[in-house]
This record gives C-alpha cells, sequence and structure tokens, in this order.
C-alpha cells in the first residue's frame, strides 16, 4: 500500500484531528464510505454520525462528526463540521442531558408551533450519534 492518508478534521474553533491514517471510513450524506491510499478524488456532505480511522500504528480511533463536508484527495481526506470531538473528549453526561432535552422538546414540538422540529431532531442525532461514539468499545 502505498503510504498513508493525511487526515484533517477542522471545525470553526478548532482543529480537533491532524494525523496520519492507514484507512478512513466516513457518515457520507449517502451513505458510509471508506478511503484507501490512493483514492480518486471527490466532494460530498456528511451526515452526524462517527468517523472512524486506523492510526499508522494500525489502531482505530473514533471521532464524532456533526455533519459537514468531506474532501477526499489521494493522499488526504479533510473533514470540515460544525463540530466534531475525539473519542475520549465527549462529556457522556452532557450528551445525555442533550439527548433528554431534545427528546422533551420534540414531545413539545408535535404541540407547538412556534418550536423547530428540524432543529429539535439534530439536536437529537447529535447527542444520539455522541454518545455511541463515547460507549464504541476502541481506543478514541
Ligand atoms: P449541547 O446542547 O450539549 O451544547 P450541541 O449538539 O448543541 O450540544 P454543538 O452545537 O454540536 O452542541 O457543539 C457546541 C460545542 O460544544 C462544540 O465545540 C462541541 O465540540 C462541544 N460539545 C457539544 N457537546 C459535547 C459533548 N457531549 N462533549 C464534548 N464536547 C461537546
Amino acid at each position: 500500500m502505498a503510504g498513508n492518508i493525511r487526515l484533517e478534521v477542522v471545525t470553526p474553533d478548532k482543529s480537533v484531528v491532524s494525523d496520519e491514517a492507514q484507512t478512513v471510513v466516513a457518515p457520507g450524506a449517502y451513505g458510509e464510505f471508506g478511503v484507501l491510499p490512493g483514492h480518486t478524488s471527490f466532494l460530498t456532505t456528511l451526515k452526524i454520525g462517527m468517523l472512524r480511522y486506523k492510526d499508522k500504528t494500525g489502531s482505530e480511533r473514533i471521532v464524532f462528526v456533526s455533519g459537514g463536508f468531506a474532501e477526499v484527495l489521494p493522499d488526504k481526506v479533510t473533514i470540515l463540521a460544525e463540530s466534531a470531538e475525539r473519542r475520549r473528549d465527549i462529556d457522556v453526561e452532557r450528551a445525555r442531558a442533550a439527548l433528554r432535552r431534545a427528546e422533551e422538546r420534540l414531545a413539545e414540538a408535535r404541540k407547538r408551533e412556534d418550536l423547530d422540529f428540524n432543529r429539535a431532531q439534530a439536536a437529537l442525532q447529535r447527542a444520539l450519534a455522541r454518545v455511541k461514539v463515547a460507549e464504541a468499545q476502541r481506543a478514541g
């Protein structure tokens, strides 16, 4: 296999991951996609979910991404997301609290028109994905 992939995950405030990867698997808007070195270039939007990569030692790393964009080049993957956290940086209690809040809002939004159903649903998806990433078995 020819070299590694440079993986960059950035948000408006910070660089969350800047690492060498053997493989990257990301939650594309049209389904999960995997990248190996030498992949054809493409650009795609992402869903809220879990990005996984194998670092240069072969350990699997897991990162939450809140949607956004991915640019894939033969030797580089760049993820631009509103928010992203490595597994070890996720505050599970905060995610569980966000989940409860979003569930309450969704229940209310069914009765009240002034509440934004889509916004509550997106918050719910972020919270669920964070809990899933935080509870994933591998190192983050
Ligand atoms: P909350 O309602 O708890 O703020 P949210 O989904 O609305 O959750 P975001 O807008 O996605 O939060 O993120 C705002 C900032 O807070 C980002 O910097 C993000 O990385 C961070 N963040 C949000 N939730 C968590 C969490 N559970 N653990 C660690 N960092 C978090």
